[in-house]
């Protein structure tokens, strides 16, 4: 294999030049691109979380959740051709954006 291997200018990691785009590995351009809609998730999540505390209906707030979700999966789509990929990388990134909740609450 002749492919060079480059660094991430984002986590550092050394992946073939054939994976990167600017210099970014594409676990790094799929967090960027889903950076908006993750802190939006977790705003939602947060909100649902106040609502349930007060016995608010809270179904409303989960389908708002579940559509951020489905745009994240949308955009992860675009950027990965690979489906197996897309979908690990959304899990990943769902998993993120939902274990957020505990380092960000009380904030
Ligand atoms: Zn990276």
């Amino acid at each position: 294999m002749s492919s060079i291997l480059i660094f991430c200018r984002d986590c550092g990691k050394q992946v073939p030049s054939s994976e990167t785009r600017d210099g970014l590995c594409l676990d790094c351009r799929v967090r960027r691109s889903v950076a908006d809609l993750r802190s939006e998730h977790a705003r939602l999540w947060r909100k649902r979380e106040r609502y349930r505390s007060q016995n608010a209906n809270v179904e409303q707030i989960g389908r708002q959740i579940a559509r951020v979700e489905d745009r994240m999966g949308q955009r992860i789509k675009v950027m990965v051709s690979n489906d197996r990929q897309a979908t690990d990388l959304l899990r990943r990134e769902l998993e993120a954006a939902r274990g957020q909740r505990y380092t960000i609450k009380g904030v």
